[in-house]
């Protein structure tokens, strides 16, 4: 096996193994390793038909020591379920989940890039309705599926500001839908104006609440943060993803010295800030630069020199020296497989 490490694009990586788990009849079953890459299905699966589909992102990372370190994967299990009982899919026992997860990584050990090449290895568990319906109601059977793949840094030209676009005219999610659970219909719902604002040539969308069109909420598939006099900025909105991501960083935040606040951001303050940035899993932090309201023509700008902020920078660095096992993990986030 001969892979660049250091050259692998966030994408798909075929590996060995995934893990599969399947309910039916009010339970779930073993857990089954398998080498295919498919999914035999019903056609009139409830996942297909009426999304009855939440997903789940997780890294694990080799340390200098060798050893390899997986990221908080019971908020992710927390998650799945919430997202589960949101489109009423059955919970995953804690058990079966933490199983999955560490099997998974043990055989496709020889995937999990080497320290020092800033990839790492990305988890993502499936559950799904797998069970025929044609009227619109829950499956009676299900799947967990956990397959991983490693992945690139995500920056390959270095942490840099990107640009992103406000946009008005589409919205991911409704204020009492699902947009705060881990769903593939937010997902479709977010394509047009994600597939539009990367065409024009910006990275990601900046969503605003579809209620009053006023505040800050979703960054894309990402959650969005302010920086400025010292203090964490974060949106607090109904139909925001809760990110593991963020939530790591509020505390590194306050670790560091600032202030956290969760509240709502409203429009025009994004002016104010001296560092603003997007964070999930897949790049911890992406630095924004610049925001550009695409209905009003106008642009906040929020890196002059184009650099990423000294805050944003140093929360960044430390999350990672956390992952990879390079600064302490006093909060106790990380498991060992
Ligand atoms: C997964 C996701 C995030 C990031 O969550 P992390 O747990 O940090 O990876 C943010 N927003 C949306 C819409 C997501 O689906």
């Amino acid at each position: 096996m001969n892979i660049e490490w250091g050259n692998l694009p966030f994408g798909y990586f075929k590996t060995d193994y995934n893990i599969r788990c399947f309910y039916k009849n009010g339970q779930w079953g073993e857990l089954e390793v398998s080498s295919s890459e498919y999914i035999p299905m019903h056609m009139a699966a409830t996942a297909l038909h009426y999304g009855q589909e939440a997903f789940e992102g997780m890294k694990a990372f080799k340390g200098k020591d060798g050893r390899i370190r997986l990221f908080r994967w019971d908020e992710n299990w927390k998650r799945l379920n919430k997202s589960a009982e949101g489109i009423m899919m059955p919970e995953v026992p804690k058990d079966i989940f933490e199983k999955a997860v560490k099997e998974v990584i043990r055989l496709n050990e020889k995937f999990v890039p080497p320290y020092g090449t800033g990839a790492s290895l990305y988890l993502r568990p499936l559950l799904i309705g797998t069970g025929a319906q044609v009227g619109v109601k829950p499956a009676s059977e299900y799947c967990l599926i956990i397959f991983v793949t490693p992945v690139g840094p995500y920056f390959k030209a270095g942490f840099k500001p990107v640009k992103v676009q406000l946009v008005r005219d589409f919205d991911r999610a409704a204020p009492l839908g699902t947009g705060s659970i881990k769903v593939g219909g937010n997902y479709a719902a977010s394509l047009r104006a994600s597939e539009r604002a990367h065409a024009e040539g910006y990275s990601t969308v900046l969503f605003l609440d579809a209620k009053e069109k006023k505040y800050i909420d979703e960054a894309g598939p990402a959650n969005f943060f302010g920086i400025k006099d010292n203090t964490y900025i974060t949106p607090e909105s109904v139909s925001i993803l809760p990110s593991i991501t963020n939530m790591s960083l509020k505390v590194i935040a306050e670790d560091l010295g600032l202030k956290v606040e969760c509240r709502r951001v409203p429009v025009e303050e994004l002016n104010t800030f001296e560092e603003a940035g997007a964070c999930g899993t897949a790049a911890v932090i992406s630095p924004i630069g610049e925001i550009f309201d695409r209905s009003n023509n106008t642009s906040f700008v929020i890196s002059k020199d184009g650099n990423p902020g000294p805050i944003s920078t140093k929360m960044y660095e430390r999350l990672l020296a956390i992952q990879y096992g390079d600064y302490e993990d006093k909060h106790g986030w990380v498991d060992f497989i």
